[in-house]
């Protein structure tokens, strides 16, 4: 069973070394600390290791690996690709943040990094990556989602949630909102059927449903 993550506890159960000069140090990344409790404060949280360890051989490191091929070529002529460089990269974590963010909030990597590239014009790689991870990036693809139905693969989402979609009116609306299915189809799908549930739907659902077809017209 393929990880999303490695665990790195173990690295963490070494204790803070005691310095010379009377810093502590963390073990793991090196740090120096004043205090015995602040290197504790900083070992606790375990999120120093190096991004290499705590991906190497993960799904997420396999996905992050493939969407760095798809999108370096564009910043960087003469980038090496193999999985090797690329663990070596200055990329490598930010590329394998946006991987996490993409996979976390279920959107299609290759398409939103694309739209980012376009219509935000990052002009560096890096910048790319971090307009990656910004919520407001989100929220405007979702629009652009709503806004240009063809790009959603709305019989996908529909064949894999098809019992939530015709049970549920706020999954349904949350899904249309999220752009992971398009209005026009749910209005034409004689069983998703939506303009007959309308009248059935509570005021709240009501008022997100309308919310986005107000972003479809624009
Ligand atoms: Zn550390």
């Amino acid at each position: 069973m393929p990880e999303y993550y490695n665990d790195v506890s173990h690295m963490y159960q070494e204790p803070a070394k005691e310095l010379k000069n009377g810093k502590f140090q963390c073990p793991v990344c090196g740090a120096e600390y004043a205090t015995r409790s602040g290197v504790f404060k900083h070992m606790q949280k375990q999120d120093c290791a190096p991004a290499s360890l705590m991906f190497e051989g993960t799904i997420t490191e396999d996905v992050a690996h493939s969407l760095f091929c798809d999108t370096v070529g564009h910043y960087s002529k003469h980038q090496r690709k193999s999985l090797s460089s690329f663990r070596k990269s200055k990329h490598y974590r930010g590329v394998l943040q946006a991987t996490l963010h993409c996979m976390n909030n279920k959107i299609d990597s290759v398409l939103f990094m694309e739209w980012i590239r376009m219509s935000k014009k990052p002009r560096y790689y890096n910048h790319l990556m971090s307009l990656a991870v910004k919520d407001s990036t989100l929220v405007d693809f979702r629009n652009h989602l709503i806004k240009n139905e063809e790009l959603i693969d709305s019989s996908y989402f529909f064949e894999r949630n098809e019992e939530q979609i015709l049970k549920s009116d706020s999954f349904l609306i949350r899904s249309l909102q999220r752009g992971d299915i398009g209005l026009d189809y749910c209005m034409n799908h004689k069983d998703i059927d939506l303009m007959s549930r309308i009248d059935g739907m509570c005021e709240a659902n009501r008022i997100h449903l309308l919310s986005v077809v107000k972003v479809k017209e624009g």
